[in-house]
């Protein structure tokens, strides 16, 4: 919102306006790697990244950072591209690291002619051992003083597949004894003999991260580089590339990247949790993902809020689940229709209503929109279907719904007062019996008879069955890549349940996916993408926060 004050971000933007850097060009960039769908801590950062820039009529380049050929698919493109499409984010520029492999190899080249790269034969555990501890300095491999005609020939060798995978590695020559373990000869080239979904077969050498990413953001003129605080320690690696190859000075900024309870939001992760089948796919509605919170029934407009909500942290911190749903929740109830759907359903009859009587009930779609939000028709009849819940046998003194001799009103329709019931063999309550109050009807109502609760219903002629998936948390211990043992130990066994067949109002035919209801008293819905017309299918998206008093 307009109000809060600057985050730290906005405030290093704003002096670089001020100071005309850059002649108050603003440039950011959203760098995923496509090896996996985009979860909610990338929501935060497309928030930022794409928010920060439009706040300063500036731009946002989508770049696939895809310098890594062996875990990435096109697959994974297409999915980000739509998820940031569907978040309300537009990219100036689509473009990929791999673009710039002939632009980066030539950088290479640069660093090796200028003595400050060097090719190395070294095993990656010989050059790990050799690389010191924090607190003693690294030495120097064997190759670490080859020539510099030596290194050009053996790069281009490289380059051209004389060797096979991990024979050679090409290395930044930087500081062996410095403290920061990331300038103690940074790797920049591996040998990868792996096809590229992009680059083909091209290559068999790949850019490692600090190298391509850098570098990425010069070419690109990206203006200021967005990461999270992992990179802090990489950041005097990426200015020495930068001012080595002289090329345009990026700048590298670090916030604390978005961790949730009850779940993981690491790509590494939840690809295990496919690959295993303890979720049905990346989109399952409880997975972290964009596209699991989408067929959940989250809105773009709940996730922009929550990042709003959440911040700019420059320290780690653990994000309440329950601020996500709050932002659900906000959104909703402002824009879901209002419709009525039984769950666990028994059969409630009108004794002094016509059988076979239709009548059809005008119901307002929104009440907190003014003028309702338009309406829906709700056929009303003398056997209705209302929750078990919703009667007792032998009433508390505080129960205002059904039980012998009880009256409460059936929201949209008329009073009724429970006059008996029947059991079945096994005792369970199958048949309630009433009589209604003609002149009861909502929105004409002359009884002058006041009755404190109101109970949903679905008219037994015209209702639809319906499955509906209800969804708890997906971990049961909040911070699951913290325990002991396998994070997937931590799963919650409960964390979907189904009812097979839930009652619904007829309108709910008409339901479509992306679209929120809220079915009363019981929750957030949406349709989920396995429903069809001959087998509806509802999503819990989030309970109320408030059930109505019981
Ligand atoms: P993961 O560790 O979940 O696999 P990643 O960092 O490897 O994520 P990338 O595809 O490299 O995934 O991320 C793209 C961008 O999103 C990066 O700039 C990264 O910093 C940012 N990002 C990733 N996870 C989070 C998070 N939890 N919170 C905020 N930003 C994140
Ligand atoms: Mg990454
Ligand atoms: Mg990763």
């Amino acid at each position: 919102s307009e109000e809060r004050s600057l985050n730290f971000l906005e405030e290093i933007i704003e002096e670089d306006i001020r100071n005309g850097k850059n002649g108050g060009r603003i440039l950011t960039r959203f760098p995923p790697e496509p090896n996996g769908y985009l979860h909610i801590g990338h929501a935060k950062s497309i928030c930022l990244n794409f928010g920060i820039a439009k706040k300063y009529n500036g731009k946002t380049n989508l770049r696939f950072d895809d310098t890594n050929p062996t875990t990435e698919d096109v697959e994974y493109v297409d999915s980000i591209r739509e998820d940031i499409k569907w978040l309300g984010f537009e990219w100036d520029k689509e473009l990929y690291s791999s673009n710039y492999f002939d632009q980066l190899y030539d950088f290479a080249l640069n660093l090796i002619r200028m003595g400050l790269a060097y090719v190395d034969d070294s095993t990656a555990e010989e050059i790990a051992s050799a690389k010191g501890t924090p607190t003693e300095p690294g030495k120097p491999t064997p190759n670490r003083s080859r020539s510099i005609e030596e290194n050009v020939q053996l790069f281009e060798d490289m380059k051209a597949g004389k060797y096979p995978d991990g024979a050679k590695v090409l290395r930044a020559k930087i500081d062996l004894a410095s403290p920061n373990m990331h300038l103690r000869d940074p790797l920049m080239y591996r040998i990868k003999h792996a096809h590229h979904h992009r680059t083909g077969d091209k290559w068999c050498i790949y850019p490692m991260y600090d190298f391509a990413h850098g570098q990425s953001d010069a070419i690109e003129q990206i203006t200021h580089s967005i990461c999270t605080l992992e990179f802090i320690p990489h950041r005097p690696l990426y200015e020495w590339f930068i001012q080595q190859l002289n090329v345009f000075p990026s700048r590298q900024y670090e916030f604390a990247r978005l961790n949730m309870n009850y779940t993981v939001m690491s790509k590494r992760k939840l690809l295990q949790l496919v690959n295993e089948n303890y979720v049905t796919g990346w989109d399952d509605p409880r997975m972290p993902t964009i596209s699991g919170l989408r067929r959940r029934g989250y809105t773009p407009l709940s996730i922009r809020n929550f990042s709003e909500r959440i911040g700019v942290a420059r320290r780690e911190n653990l994000i309440d689940l329950s601020l996500l749903e709050f932002c659900i929740r906000e959104d909703l109830n402002k824009s879901a229709w209002r419709r009525m759907a039984v769950l666990d359903p028994v059969k409630l009859i009108i004794s002094n209503y016509p059988k076979d009587q239709i009548e059809v009930m005008d119901g307002e779609n929104n009440p907190e929109v003014e003028g309702g939000d338009g309406s829906r028709p709700i056929p009303f009849s003398s056997e209705l279907w209302i929750e078990r819940d919703d009667f007792m046998e032998e009433p508390t003194k505080k129960y205002f719904r059904l039980g012998p001799g009880l009256m409460v009103r059936l929201k949209n329709a008329y009073i009724i007062q429970c006059d008996s019931f029947v059991k079945d063999d096994t005792g369970r309550v199958s048949e309630i019996y009433c009589t209604y109050i003609p002149e009861s009807k909502s929105g004409s109502d002359t009884s002058g008879i006041h009755v404190k609760g109101t109970i949903h219903w679905v008219s037994v002629a015209g209702a639809k069955t319906a499955e509906i998936r209800l969804y708890d948390r997906l971990f049961r211990v909040e911070d699951p890549s913290n325990e002991e043992g396998d994070f997937k130990e931590y799963i919650n066994p409960d964390s979907l349940s189904v009812i097979k067949n839930a009652f619904i109002e007829p309108d709910l035919e008409n339901a479509e996916p992306g679209f929120g209801y809220q079915f009363i008293r019981k929750g957030y819905f949406s349709l989920d993408i396995d429903s069809s017309p001959d087998h509806l299918v509802f999503n819990r998206t989030v309970t109320l926060k408030d059930t109505w008093a019981k």
